[in-house]
C-alpha cells in the first residue's frame, strides 16, 4: 500500500468515526454515507462499510445487528441498552436507569465472568405513536 493511499484511508476512517461519534441516531452504512459525502464526495457505500467492518473489529465502534437486517453502528463503546422500533427501524439508547439496575443484579450473581452482554428492547417509538 502506498503512502498516498494509506493517508487517504486513514482520513476516511477518522472523517468517518467523527461522524459517527457527532450522533446518537446509530446511523446504518448508507447513512453515514450521506453524512460524510460533504466532505468526501467521491467516497463510495463500500468504502464507508468497508471502513465501519474495521472499526467494529478493533472496537473502536459498536455494529448492532438490527431485526430489519441492516447493520447499524454506534459511536458509543460504553456498554449500554438500546430500543428499537419495530416500526420506522430506529435505534435509541436506553434511558440509564434500566442499566445501572441491571448491572447491580449481574454483580450480585457469583462464579460467572462476563465478557460482553448485549440488551435490546423493541417496541414502537414516540415517533410512530404519535402518527398512528
Ligand atoms: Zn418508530
Ligand atoms: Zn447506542
Amino acid at each position: 500500500m502506498s503512502n498516498d493511499t494509506f493517508q487517504r484511508n486513514t482520513k476516511q476512517r477518522s472523517l468517518i468515526l467523527k461522524e459517527l461519534c457527532s450522533v446518537t441516531t446509530h446511523p446504518t452504512a448508507q447513512e453515514l454515507l450521506d453524512m460524510v459525502r460533504s466532505e468526501m464526495p467521491k467516497i463510495s457505500l463500500s468504502t464507508v462499510y468497508r471502513n465501519l467492518e474495521v472499526m467494529a473489529r478493533q472496537g473502536l465502534i459498536l455494529k448492532l445487528d438490527s431485526n430489519s437486517g441492516q447493520s447499524r453502528f454506534d459511536g458509543n463503546t460504553v456498554p449500554h441498552c438500546h430500543l428499537e422500533c419495530t416500526k420506522c427501524g430506529s435505534v435509541y439508547d436506553a434511558p440509564a436507569p434500566a442499566q445501572e439496575l441491571l448491572d447491580r443484579h449481574v454483580e450480585e450473581l457469583d462464579g460467572f465472568e462476563i465478557d460482553s452482554w448485549r440488551l435490546e428492547y423493541t417496541g414502537t417509538c414516540h415517533n410512530c405513536l404519535r402518527k398512528h
